[in-house]
């Protein structure tokens, strides 16, 4: 049964991230309806749009792509610059991304995401290299304000975060223990 205005793949998969910009998320009955085709071919789709990175699936339907959002913190909502020093990246097991704008939000929200974190990833401040945040040394609380306060930074190299003290001040601390001090500050702030 041929469709009246049969649209060619590109043209369909275009259509769906359109829909998707518009909407944010779109469900699979919908794609049916509107281009004309069958629910195995939206399927189709959905993949091979996933498999690029332009959207991801979700139950009955698919959301846009993570990538496309990446650039609000999921703990305090602000927005991270594309050339952010600071940026923290949660990979959960069921393979979506929690971004934050600092260590400062992506240390406070790690522990409410429990074992559904996958892997996090943090950004080296003196050389914007992503690194692994279990490895990394964190420098709290200096006496300079990058994003949110109190300002915390992450650090590749001990050595570096020991240097980056020395001239700024704070507390050199690892994963846990940033933590812990993060966790304590905002606690006896008034504004928690
Ligand atoms: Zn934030
Ligand atoms: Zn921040």
């Amino acid at each position: 049964m041929p469709h009246a205005k049969a649209l060619s793949a590109i043209d369909r998969q275009n259509q769906i991230i359109e829909l998707l910009t518009e909407r944010g998320s779109v469900q699979v009955e919908d794609l049916v309806n509107l281009l004309g085709v069958s629910k195995m071919t939206v399927h189709r789709d959905l993949d091979a749009l996933e498999a690029e990175g332009r959207l991801r699936k979700v139950h009955g339907g698919a959301a846009l792509a993570d990538t496309a959002q990446s650039n609000e913190c999921s703990f305090c909502h602000g927005t991270i610059p594309p050339d952010s020093r600071s940026k923290v990246t949660m990979h959960m097991a069921d393979g979506t991304h929690h971004h934050a704008c600092c260590p400062h939000c992506g240390l406070l929200e790690l522990p409410s995401l429990g074992n559904t974190v996958a892997s996090v990833l943090v950004t080296d401040f003196l050389y914007g290299r992503v690194v692994n945040a279990r490895s990394a040394t964190y420098v709290v609380n200096p006496g300079l304000s990058i994003c949110c306060a109190p300002t915390t930074l992450a650090f590749q190299a001990q050595s570096d975060a020991e240097r980056f003290q020395q001239g700024f001040g704070g507390q050199v601390l690892n994963l846990t223990r940033a933590i812990d001090v993060l966790r304590d500050e905002m606690s006896l702030s008034p504004h928690a």
